[in-house]
């Protein structure tokens, strides 16, 4: 795997303009690569901050396209969801995701496992139906399932996504909300989610050790989350000094480069064996 950038894969500057032939060649390329099933999904841990153990691990879809590389999901994601594809690729890493998932637990790894959810998914009345065939095609149980939303996708017609959100809720998933303190956020609709987790955007911790602002920001939103009888997922950690900054405020979970970056199955099972040694 060509790893060219900090974020692990090579980073494309394609200009995906509305308009430009390249987008519609590479959207219908993005169908064909879910149907030949060439998107690979790798899953980044998470880790307990106080006890050191591994607590889940979060879903992310790549694309190894055959030309321009591995294309990173802030590229494709964006797209796919601007012109529908994202309803099959959501489908595709659910899917994929719930059918490891599965597999970790037949093997006794008891991990719970993060999917991102983009907008248009949060406003489509068949995803729980589709979330629950899933779940019975594989075996899986809803409570394995962590699903993150973000403030963005629920503050667009909030009532639809939220009666979507319940129903999920209600069939027993649990639901996050990431990139926590980048969205319009509204501490109302914080209110009305059936949240379990609350995750911080990486924004606010990279730069924990060098902003006073960033540490303010940090604790008040883990008081406010755990106020709210909400656990905190830290993501971005990416030096063992953040990692201990996190561990005096009382964060729970703590993922980033330096626990480890997204990793293939074979690679994330490795891990796993290594980190239980
Ligand atoms: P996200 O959900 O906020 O995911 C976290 C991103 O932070 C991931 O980028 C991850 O690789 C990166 N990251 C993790 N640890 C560190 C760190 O220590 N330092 C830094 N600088 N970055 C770190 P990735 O995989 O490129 O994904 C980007 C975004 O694409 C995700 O942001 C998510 O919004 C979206 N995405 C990825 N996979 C999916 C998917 O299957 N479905 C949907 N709807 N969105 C996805
Ligand atoms: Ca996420
Ligand atoms: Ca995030
Ligand atoms: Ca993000």
């Amino acid at each position: 795997i060509a790893q060219k950038s900090a974020k692990g894969y090579a980073l494309y500057e394609l200009s995906f303009d509305k308009h430009t032939p390249l987008r519609l060649t590479l959207m219908s390329e993005l169908r064909r690569a879910i149907e030949k099933n060439d998107l690979a999904l790798f899953y980044q841990p998470k880790v307990s901050i106080q006890t050191n153990e591994l607590y889940g691990a979060e879903a992310l879809a790549r694309w190894n396209h055959p030309t321009h590389g591995f294309i990173a999901p802030d590229e494709f994601i964006p797209m796919a969801e601007r012109t529908r594809m994202i309803k099959q690729l959501t489908q595709w890493v659910l899917k994929r995701a719930f059918r490891d998932c599965a597999t970790w637990h037949e093997q006794g790894i008891d991990i719970k496992i993060s999917v991102n959810l983009s907008t248009r998914d949060l406003h489509d009345p068949d995803l729980p139906d589709l979330i629950a065939g899933i779940a019975a095609a594989t075996g899986i149980k809803p409570e394995w399932i962590i699903l993150e939303i973000t403030e963005s996708a629920v503050m667009n017609e909030p009532e639809n996504a939220l009666a979507i959100i319940n129903r999920l809720h209600d069939m027993g998933y649990q639901f996050s909300i990431d990139d926590f303190g980048t969205g319009y956020s509204s501490l109302a609709y914080l209110k009305r989610l059936p949240l379990a987790e609350l995750k911080i955007d990486k924004s606010f911790v990279m730069d924990l050790m060098n902003s006073e602002n960033d540490v303010a920001i940090v604790k008040a939103i883990i008081n406010l989350a755990h106020n709210l009888g909400l656990y905190v997922t830290a993501e971005g950690v990416e030096t063992n000094a953040i990692l201990e900054k996190l561990k005096e405020y009382n964060c729970d979970i703590a993922q980033g480069y330096y626990l480890s970056k997204p990793l293939p199955v074979t690679e994330f099972n490795n891990w796993v064996k290594k980190s239980k040694a």
